[in-house]
């Protein structure tokens, strides 16, 4: 791979293929090296295939970090406003879902396929299927012994991503490369991830897989609502792969059954206006039928309602309000979205994204411990971070 070469950034996925357009657009000599077959996995398989490539109302509250303040710089300098307006300039058609989360309307591949264009206009050189066996750094360059022969360069982008979905391409290379290089790496683990139970909770809920309900979860003072899925295993859905970022095994987990309602007010009303009405069926009114049965079944006395007396109407509200999940575990990396941890932002630059121990080395995506919430918060992590490093990169 002859250079001379200007950068060299590993990992094509969104940030690193953002980074090296950003860089080569300035006139930087950028070769693109991965190790997988082609580029943008993660961006062909997103959004069911539609890629949700961005959220109009991002902003940095929606990312976890153990620092909230290092997303705002690189957010700031690339709003989701500058990723519409590249969509929009290769004709690529989208539509919003729904709370902001854009998508293609026809492909993600015209996703892929806009940023390799990008990367031909801005004379991006792109490599796959080369794995990288050695990264060194002697006197000002970085010096990779890759699959294709040598390369060097005095800038070096790590792009790595994250750990989840390996079939796809993910590695822990960039976790190695930090520690080789001084940094502290902060524990992974799996994100948007489903979430598995075990025992009697498992064989409570099992046969009601595919049952799909609206709630509001809650965790360690997030809550999210939005739709819980029952699934074979356990629990899923956006409600829930939202609130699994937040969560770990042993951390109380509640669920709003019937979110947005004053449950006690409604209970009340029930009974006043239906007293010879069964809870288990005005609540299968309000829910679906055989998740309120189950909920009365073995959580909840299902009797008529003017057998209810208040002090005990209370407590069936206060339930349904607050209804314990006790997960066992999580999907894992297998299944998860994302993966929350990763390089420690303490020793990154916010605005350049380089290592603040070896000069020219940088971290972008999701290798860096920034993680975005459902929704298109992840790509804009990736392009905006990826830009940030790129014009650095351009400064040089
Ligand atoms: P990646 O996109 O993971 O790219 C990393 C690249 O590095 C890969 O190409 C990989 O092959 C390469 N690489 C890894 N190790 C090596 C190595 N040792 N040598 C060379 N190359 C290497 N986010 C959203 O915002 N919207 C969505 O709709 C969405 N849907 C998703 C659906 C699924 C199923 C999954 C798994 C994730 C989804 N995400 C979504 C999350 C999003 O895909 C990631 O956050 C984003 O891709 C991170 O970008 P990145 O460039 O940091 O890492």
């Amino acid at each position: 791979m002859q250079g001379p070469w200007d950068a060299i950034v590993i990992g094509a996925g969104a940030a690193g293929l953002m980074c090296a357009i950003t860089a080569g657009r300035h006139g930087r000599r950028v070769l693109l090296l991965d190790h997988a077959n082609k580029v943008g996995k993660k961006i062909l398989m997103s959004g069911g295939g539609r890629c949700n490539f961005t959220n109009t109302g991002t902003t940095p509250a929606n990312y976890l970090s153990a620092n909230p303040h290092y997303c705002k710089s690189a957010l700031a300098r690339y709003a989701p406003q500058d990723f519409i307006d590249l969509v929009d300039r290769h004709r690529i058609a989208w539509h919003e879902k729904e709370l902001g989360q854009l998508f293609c309307d026809d492909s993600s591949k015209q996703i892929v396929r806009m940023l390799l264009d990008e990367c031909e206009a801005a004379g991006v050189r792109v490599e796959t299927g080369c794995p990288i066996e050695e990264v060194r750094h002697h006197g000002d360059h970085f010096r990779l012994h890759t699959a294709q022969g040598p390369c060097a360069a005095p800038a070096l982008v790590v792009a790595t991503g994250g750990l989840s979905i390996p079939s796809m391409g993910a590695s822990g290379f960039g976790y190695t490369l930090a520690r080789q290089f001084g940094h502290e790496v902060l524990p992974t683990r799996a994100g948007l991830v489903p979430l598995t139970l075990s025992g009697k909770h498992h064989e409570r809920l099992q046969d009601l897989a595919g049952v799909a309900l609206p709630v509001e979860a809650r965790c360690n003072g997030a809550r999210f609502s939005n739709q819980l899925l029952v699934t074979h295993r356990g629990v899923s859905g956006p409600a829930i792969l939202q609130i699994s970022s937040y969560w770990q095994p042993g951390d109380d987990l509640r669920l709003d059954l019937l979110p947005g309602r004053d449950v006690l007010a409604w209970l009340q009303a029930q009974q006043r206006e239906r007293p010879a009405a069964e809870l288990k069926t005005v609540l299968g009114e309000v829910m679906p039928r055989r998740f309120a049965q189950r909920l009365c079944e073995i959580w909840l006395p299902s009797r008529p309602l003017r057998q209810y007396p208040d002090a005990e109407l209370r407590p069936v509200a206060a339930l349904l309000q607050a209804w314990p999940l006790i997960a066992s575990g999580s999907e894992g990396y297998r299944t998860a979205e994302v993966t929350l941890g990763g390089v420690d932002t303490d020793q990154l630059s916010s605005s350049t994204m380089m290592s603040r121990r070896v000069e020219g080395l940088y971290f972008i995506g999701e290798v860096v411990d920034v993680t975005g919430w459902l929704g298109g918060y992840n790509f804009q992590w990736a392009w905006a971070s990826g830009h940030a490093a790129g014009l650095a990169l351009a400064a040089r």
